[in-house]
């Protein structure tokens, strides 16, 4: 009898823990940061949840890039939201 559990993960921006299917998963790519959709990546992931507050604060602030120990560019983080938002 398997019970199928996903792992628990927490906002970077409020703290709360999620079930990880409930996250967006950010990952680096290179010197990119990417939405990790298959939460498959390798290496250092940071993760937000779905509220838009949430998301922005991550983005208009160094909490991504102290997450995934990089210095990430508003650029690609302002592309990271029109991403999110769009999908
Ligand atoms: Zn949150």
């Amino acid at each position: 009898m398997a019970i199928r559990k996903s792992p628990i993960r927490t906002c970077i921006s409020c703290r709360a823990r999620y079930d990880q299917t409930d996250l967006y998963r950010f990952s680096l790519d290179g010197t990119n940061v990417k939405v990790d959709q298959d939460m498959r990546g390798n290496g250092r992931g940071a993760y937000v949840c779905s509220n838009s507050k949430c998301l922005t604060l991550a983005m208009n602030s160094d909490r991504l890039d102290r997450a995934l120990k990089a210095s990430i560019s508003g650029e690609s983080k302002k592309q990271l939201i029109t991403f999110i938002l769009d999908s």
